[in-house]
């Protein structure tokens, strides 16, 4: 084996032996890790810390245990349903830009310009070149973005203000910020649980069930199969704080097998 290969191996084995037995094994034939650091991720609830490793054919992520050393809820994508969007700096949140996936879409953050840069430069030549070796398509549905608490003052759908007891909850098929009233409608959402019932507002319910009047189902249900998601899933009525914590300040930079962007 050449050492480069060698080398390879090690690296994409010690993320696995990090993740543990709950972990899905990461070596596959072919597979080279590129890059791995640590990214602010916009939760549900509040900004975290998560590790973040690209290789040449996915994008792995979860949390953090103890750093460089032990990770938990791996969460696994294949790069060609991976999509980035640039996002502007606000004065609480730079470098920052949008990861959309067909089950999730989330706002993460990096400690400087340049290490935006690299990561959504390298996560983009990757899956270019995924793509244009063949025989994988460009994923084309994506989890809609959660739309930060503070950021609605007012329901989005029927623009009540919301209060101590009028509280905030997430649609989950279009990420707008509504209240109870306008959320009291379940519905199944087929790229994110194809299974279970999730809170839906009343104008995504209206719409499903205008599509299954009509026969128009055409969501791709199942497409890949993604690591179980309900860890973050379990309480979903608190209200996100905006701040990113100062946890950020120990961060250390990403590192990179592939050159700056
Ligand atoms: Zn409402
Ligand atoms: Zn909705």
């Amino acid at each position: 084996m050449e050492q480069f290969e060698k080398d390879n191996h090690k690296r994409i084995l010690a993320v696995q032996h990090a993740f543990g037995p709950p972990g899905s094994p990461l070596q596959s034939p072919g597979r080279i890790l590129y890059g791995e650091g640590y990214l602010m991720k916009q939760g549900r609830k509040k900004w975290e810390q998560k590790v973040f490793f690209l290789f040449n054919d996915i994008l792995v992520y979860g949390s953090i245990l103890v750093k460089g050393s032990w990770y938990k809820k791996q969460k696994i994508v294949p790069l060609e349903d991976v999509k980035v969007e640039d996002m502007e700096d606000s004065e609480k949140y730079q470098h920052q830009w949008l990861i959309c996936t067909p089950r999730k879409s989330f706002f993460v953050s990096a400690f400087s310009l340049d290490e935006k840069k690299n990561w959504m430069g390298h996560i983009n030549s990757c899956k270019q070149e995924l793509l244009q070796a063949g025989n994988r398509q460009p994923g084309s549905i994506y989890a809609p973005s959660w739309i930060p608490d503070n950021a609605a003052q007012k329901c989005m759908r029927c623009f009540a203000i919301f209060t101590a007891t009028n509280r905030r909850h997430h649609c989950r098929k279009c990420g707008f910020v509504v209240c109870n009233q306008c959320s009291k409608q379940k519905g199944v959402i087929n790229n994110i649980h194809p299974k279970k019932q999730k809170r839906i507002c009343k104008k995504c319910h209206q719409k499903s069930r205008d599509e299954v009047t009509s026969d128009k189902r055409g969501v791709r249900v199942g497409r890949n199969s993604y690591e179980d998601e309900e860890g973050e899933e379990s309480s979903d009525d608190e209200e996100m704080q905006g701040d990113i914590p100062s946890s950020w300040l120990d961060t250390q930079m990403g590192t990179w097998l592939l050159g700056d962007v």
